[in-house]
């Protein structure tokens, strides 16, 4: 109830009004009966439907997505970051893996979606309407996810997230006290985004990157053009010092995810790398130039 209040008091003072009340109200509704029937629309948790226990990764880095989408939950001062949001509805499995991991009494401030395809912001509405999250995304992702969403059926179907922050171009925001930039790199799709942040290790700092889309579709050479010279923009910013040594990859295969999850125990973090993240730069490059068909 407090919640509600404190939203709606928000809305009468500005002049939004009647219609966004009414959503909110609604969104409420909505986010209890969800709440209500969480535990029979959440899939089964098991290593065959693709479920990963979450970990720690960082001191504010947590991995909280499944064995073929990435997604981060970054712990800031005032509450969470999330960084994709899986297929829905494996989506569900997200605030469960924060209880797991002692994060569920934190609020989730932004969702931070990559691009529009359903691997991604399959779970943004409802995390968006569950914690009250501001989403995250360019216009042309949002986009994207609204097609995306109405193409989506069955147990798969899920909503678009309602766009509070668009990315236009190239820039930074501070989000709880902790700073990341966005860049602008279409070639998976048109809207894709990347993230420049810095994580921590037993307190040392390191920069790291998370490339919003892997590979690219060969049927278009616009499109293959695009994604090159993304790579080639986030090459260069990316060996500024202090250069990138951290590869949040949007998908766990591309960074060695599980392979170095099972070397954390062992001496120092095997996520901090001179080469991987270049490596990976070069190998999207390698994947690209395959696809362009010759004359
Ligand atoms: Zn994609």
């Amino acid at each position: 109830m407090a919640h509600f209040e404190l939203h709606r008091s928000k809305i009468n003072s500005s002049n939004a009004a009647g219609n966004d009340v009414k959503k909110i109200i609604l969104g409420l509704l909505v986010s209890a009966s969800a709440l209500a029937s969480s535990n029979k629309d959440v899939p089964t948790m098991s290593g065959k439907n693709g479920y990963v226990e979450p970990f720690q990764m960082f001191d504010n880095v947590y991995y909280i997505g499944d064995k073929w989408v990435s997604s981060y939950a970054i712990d800031t001062d005032n509450g969470l970051v999330i960084i994709d949001t899986l297929d829905y509805p494996y989506s569900r499995w997200i605030p469960i893996n924060l209880k797991k991991l002692g994060l569920a009494g934190k609020p989730i401030t932004h969702i931070l979606v990559t691009h529009g395809h359903s691997d991604h912001v399959g779970g943004a509405q409802l995390l968006q309407e569950m914690y009250g999250s501001k989403v995250v995304m360019t216009k042309s992702a949002h986009n994207l996810a609204i097609q995306q969403s109405n193409k989506s059926k069955g147990d798969h179907a899920f909503l678009p997230p309602a766009l509070d922050i668009e990315i236009k171009n190239d820039s930074s925001m501070v989000i709880n006290g902790h700073e990341f930039k966005f860049y602008l790199t279409p070639g998976h799709t048109e809207g894709d985004f990347s993230l420049d942040f810095t994580v921590e290790d037993k307190g040392i700092e390191y920069r790291a990157f998370v490339v919003g889309g892997h590979s690219v579709d060969g049927k278009d050479p616009k499109m293959i053009d695009q994604f090159l010279s993304s790579m080639e923009k986030i090459r260069k910013i990316s060996l500024q010092p202090p250069i990138v040594k951290v590869n949040l990859s949007n998908h766990p295969h591309k960074n060695y995810l599980f392979e170095n999850r099972d070397k954390l125990s062992t001496r120092g973090n095997p996520f901090i790398s001179e080469t991987n993240f270049f490596m990976f730069l070069k190998q999207q490059e390698h994947l690209a130039k395959k696809k362009i068909k010759p004359l």
